[in-house]
């Protein structure tokens, strides 16, 4: 069966394909992904209007670059797959209304599911299979949420989240406060390899023995960060931005690698998978690496593009949901910007 995954939460435009074979298997066939991204940079952050009518323009684009890819056609198509939430409710909107239209057209099933279970599923494209159980630490723009994932095609639970920002918006906002472009995440990456991780000792939110612990907190950091800038210029003295990005990073990786694998021991768990966009973030996955080993705790870290907003990963729920012989969804599937993680589809 060729199921299609079509993605517009955010500012990505994505198109995927896969094929489910009859044991379950999947082959990624096609993944096209066209980003506003450079359109939000002066702004700082995600424009939702600018967002929307991005997708709009890329949707009919990014549908014919996948298929080429795929060296299919449209008649091919079994199922369609898209994202009706959580997100940005306009960006919702189009990719929804489009796969509608295909669905109708091509009179295939209609599959709304749920972006953040699109996240964890992408792992399965490049890794197979998971196991019966595992922990998903899920890290982006709009996320930071440690998930136990039972079954991609219906049991997730939350286990713990952020309770300000997400981990890569505090990279974003941090980027601001200290002069690099939006995205923060990529030349903070880049500058904190030039610098020592040690140099300036930032805070660890929510580690303190009463705090919540699979809990995150990331708005003491930027706010820390903030004021030792501030502090710094006060004294006339020059930021030494490498060393800030390095020790900004250190506390960032290390909080969520040692509350992801605490939880993974406590919930008696084998299995770690990290995604979502601040997943590529390079001594993210080293510290996991190391702190995943010492545990015995297998990790799994998808190539960055399939940590990113993209469509493939929405074709692979669709694909776990055709498996598992659930209920298609009516044509008249509504967005819900704010779907809860356990709704994994609509
Ligand atoms: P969501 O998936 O939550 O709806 P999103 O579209 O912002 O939101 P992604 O596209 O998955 O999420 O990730 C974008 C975020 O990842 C940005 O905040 C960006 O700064 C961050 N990011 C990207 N690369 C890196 C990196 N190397 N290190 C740290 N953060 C990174
Ligand atoms: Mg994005
Ligand atoms: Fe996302």
């Amino acid at each position: 069966k060729i199921v299609l995954g079509i993605e517009s939460s955010c500012d990505e435009t994505g198109v995927g394909i896969v094929r489910l074979a009859g044991d379950g298997g999947m082959t990624l066939l096609a993944d096209q992904v066209a980003s506003s991204v450079d359109q939000h940079a002066r702004f700082g952050g995600v424009v939702p209007e600018v967002a929307s009518r991005a997708h709009l323009e890329a949707m009919v684009p990014t549908m014919e670059r996948a298929l080429d890819e795929s060296g299919l056609s449209l008649s091919n198509v079994d199922a369609i797959a898209v994202t009706c939430g959580p997100g940005l409710a306009g960006a919702l909107l189009v990719g929804v209304s489009a796969a509608k239209a295909y669905a109708a057209a091509l009179d295939v099933p209609l599959y709304g599911v749920n972006h953040l279970a699109g996240h964890v599923a992408a792992d399965t494209l490049q890794h197979g299979p998971l196991p019966p159980e595992c922990l998903a630490l899920l890290v982006s723009g709009g996320h930071t949420q440690l998930l136990k994932v039972e079954d991609l095609a219906g049991k997730i639970t939350e286990v713990g989240s952020t309770i300000d920002d997400a981990a890569g918006e505090a990279y974003d906002k941090v980027a601001r406060i200290i002069g690099l472009p939006y995205p923060g995440g990529p030349p903070i990456d880049k500058a904190a390899r030039q610098g020592d991780p040690n140099a300036i000792k930032f805070p660890r939110g929510l580690t303190g023995p009463r705090d919540p612990k699979f809990d995150f907190s990331f708005s003491g950091l930027k706010t820390a960060v903030a004021r030792w800038v501030e502090a710094r210029e006060a004294e006339g003295k020059p930021i030494p931005v490498e060393d800030v990005c390095a020790s900004f990073q250190e506390s960032v990786a290390d909080v969520l690698t040692a509350k992801a694998v605490r939880a993974a021991k406590e919930l008696g768990i084998g299995t770690l998978v990290i995604s979502g966009g601040v997943a590529a973030n390079s001594r993210l996955s080293e510290l996991a690496r190391e702190r995943c080993d010492q545990a015995g705790i297998e990790l799994r870290v998808p190539r960055p593009r399939l940590c990113t907003d993209n469509g493939a990963m929405i074709a692979a729920v669709g694909a776990h949901v055709v498996a598992a012989g659930v209920r298609p969804s009516s044509l008249e599937l509504p967005t819900d910007p704010g779907l809860p993680v356990d709704v994994v589809h609509v």
